[in-house]
């Protein structure tokens, strides 16, 4: 949990206000260390947006003295400390709650999955969820927020804002350069200097027979950034913009989705997947308050947690993939859904 302290004053608060509402100072993160259980209830009634009893929710507090609440559908003991296993398995998705905070958010969940080792020279590559023309409002790409807290977390590892490329490119016939601006994502790049790119512009390298955009073997380390939708693999076929649109068109023709998916991930390097589920689409369009956000080296298994979430039916590209084959770390199904 992380905390916002007045420099002046001491006073603490747990949202990321700008300054301190009473002596307009700068407020200090600060991070918890630890989570001791002090107070217990247990909720056996369902309600609209907890509906599997009986769960627990709990008082907890850092060495500090600041408490918040969790949800927790195990039963602790008063005074017992909370540990979050970490699991540093490619397999595995990572789960955690956004609070107030993408920022802390994200640091929690590249925690979980053990850490990145970039080194100040790194050469990062993002790939965030750039399909439409719209307004972030309505969540078809990927939040300016959510870009923003993540280049940030990059920044704070010592990242350097050149060495970061925000890239995407359009499939269909709508200019990038358009969704780039609607979509907010193009003035988080300009604000921090970091270069957008469009990649059908770039080179494309022949692999097997896929052509597959020169950048993603350039770049130290891939960030695959999509935002989720309901219904859809999202995390996963964002990587189809990795290929060159016609021969991307031309694959699709020729194999299921799930093939394409299987060999180009086998032909790219290694990648990370850290998907934004805050607020997402439904199929209508309706937007739905999840709070959440995923991470995993494999977006087949962040996919197919996120539709056991949502409960939606599989789509083909994660017919194969079992629930039981995946593991997660954070937080567990039953306490958020
Ligand atoms: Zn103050």
């Amino acid at each position: 949990m992380t905390f916002f302290q007045c420099q002046k004053c001491k006073k603490i608060w747990q949202y990321q206000i700008k300054k301190c509402p009473e002596c307009f100072s700068n407020l200090e993160r600060i991070k918890s260390e630890k989570a001791k259980v002090k107070a217990i209830s247990k909720v056996t009634i369902p309600s609209l947006f907890h509906q599997k009893v009986p769960y627990f929710v709990l008082v907890l507090e850092d060495e500090r003295g600041n408490k918040w609440i969790q949800k927790s559908k195990r039963e602790y003991k008063i005074g017992e400390e909370i540990k979050i296993e970490k699991v540093a398995s490619k397999e595995v998705v990572a789960i955690w709650r956004v609070k107030y905070d993408f920022f802390e958010a994200i640091e929690k969940i590249i925690n979980l999955i053990g850490g990145l080792k970039l080194k100040e020279n790194s050469k990062v590559l993002i790939l965030p969820t750039l399909e439409k023309a719209s307004h972030p409002y309505f969540r078809n790409n990927t939040s300016p927020e959510f870009l923003e807290a993540t280049l940030n977390f990059l920044f704070h590892l010592g990242v350097k804002p050149e060495n970061i490329k925000v890239a995407s490119q359009s499939f269909d016939e709508i200019e990038i350069g358009a969704k780039a601006q609607k979509s907010g994502l193009l003035e988080v790049c300009q604000k921090y200097k970091v270069l957008p790119f469009d990649l059908a512009k770039g080179n494309f390298v022949k692999k097997g027979d896929l052509e597959i955009s020169e950048e993603a073997f350039k770049a130290n380390f891939i960030l695959n950034l999509p935002i989720l939708k309901m219904g859809k693999a999202q995390a996963s076929e964002n990587i189809f913009y990795f290929l060159k649109k016609e021969n991307f068109l031309a694959q699709k023709y020729l194999y299921s989705e799930k093939e394409v998916f299987e060999k180009l991930k086998k032909e790219l390097p290694e990648f990370l997947t850290i998907a934004e589920a805050n607020h997402i689409r439904d199929e209508k369009g309706f937007t739905h308050y999840l709070n959440l956000i995923f991470a995993s080296f494999e977006p087949l298994n962040l996919d197919r947690i996120f539709f056991e979430i949502t409960t939606r039916k599989l789509p083909e590209i994660l017919s194969d993939v079992k629930m039981e084959n995946i593991s997660i770390a954070g937080r567990e199904i039953e306490e958020i859904s």
